[in-house]
């Protein structure tokens, strides 16, 4: 019953093996599977933190930033010692210290249109850990287009969003048919966040990245969990497909070549004039 576990990982593992659902069987699953997590900041900290304890075998992380003093209210990966250095390599650290089992793929970059498809076509599952608009479009379109499942979270002060999107339900284009307009949105380094809420959407993100691996369980299709720290309250909003989406949609795009991903939402920086 061991499959290909050794005795280190069925002692490491043993409260997932002891349950029908996950088992030698799904434990071996997830040491097989490429995981890729953009963003290693807020939202990407518990989510490369649980990913790594559950053994997920192989985790890529993308994020071109330096750890900095201001990002450890919220990002537990990262310590005052790494403050400086790149996230990637504070995350890799974190990881190799947390669970030898796990691999670290690095990619200190930010992901664009130019290296997208080349980093995220290796992966099973991306888990979308950005915190700006163009970046979720651009990996919304690239795993559609690929075949490649998403579980998505975003955060704005005290309030969260997760959903998950699979081949064959909506795309995340489908739930915000266009992003919001330049100026109208700020970002964290702007407007503050309450330390813990990423954990909490992390969290909710990493479950989805879980149980879609091991195709068990009701993954969050079709609809948007909604989480209001101030009120404790969540709230589940369905969205269907859209026939005119140009991504999943009746006559969809056969590439990313045509589409223009504008920085032009972020507030905050010296683009906003930017289209
Ligand atoms: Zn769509």
């Amino acid at each position: 019953m061991s499959l290909s576990l050794d005795a280190t990982q069925l002692d490491r593992y043993s409260r997932h093996i002891i349950m029908d659902e996950i088992g030698p069987e799904g434990q071996a699953r997830l040491l097989d599977s490429r995981v890729l997590v953009v963003g290693a900041g807020g939202l990407g900290a518990p989510v490369i933190q649980y990913l790594a304890a559950a053994g997920v075998g192989t985790i890529g992380i993308v994020d071109d930033d330096t750890v900095e003093r201001s990002n450890l209210q919220r990002q537990v990966i990262h310590a005052d010692s790494d403050v400086g250095t790149p996230k990637v390599e504070s995350a890799a650290a974190f990881v190799a210290d947390l669970n030898p089992d796990i691999t670290v793929e690095s990619y200190d970059t930010r992901l664009s249109k130019a290296n997208a498809e080349e980093i995220i076509t290796d992966y099973d599952l991306v888990v979308d850990a950005t915190d700006n608009f163009p970046t979720r479009y651009l990996v919304n379109d690239v795993c559609r287009l690929a075949g490649i499942p998403v579980s998505h979270g975003a955060i704005y002060k005290f309030e969260g969003q997760v959903t998950t999107l699979v081949p064959g339900g909506p795309c995340y284009r489908c739930l915000f048919p266009e992003a919001p307009a330049a100026g109208t949105v700020p970002d964290c380094a702007s407007t503050g966040v309450l330390g813990v809420l990423p954990g909490t959407v992390g969290c909710l993100q990493a479950t989805e990245a879980i149980k879609v691996l091991l195709e068990t369980g009701e993954p969050l299709v079709g609809e948007m969990l909604s989480y209001d720290a101030m009120a404790l309250s969540f709230e589940r909003v369905p969205y269907r497909p859209r026939a005119d989406c140009p991504i999943c949609g009746d006559d969809p795009v056969d590439s990313i070549d045509g589409i223009e991903y504008s920085e032009g939402c972020r507030v905050g920086g010296a683009d906003t004039a930017s289209r």
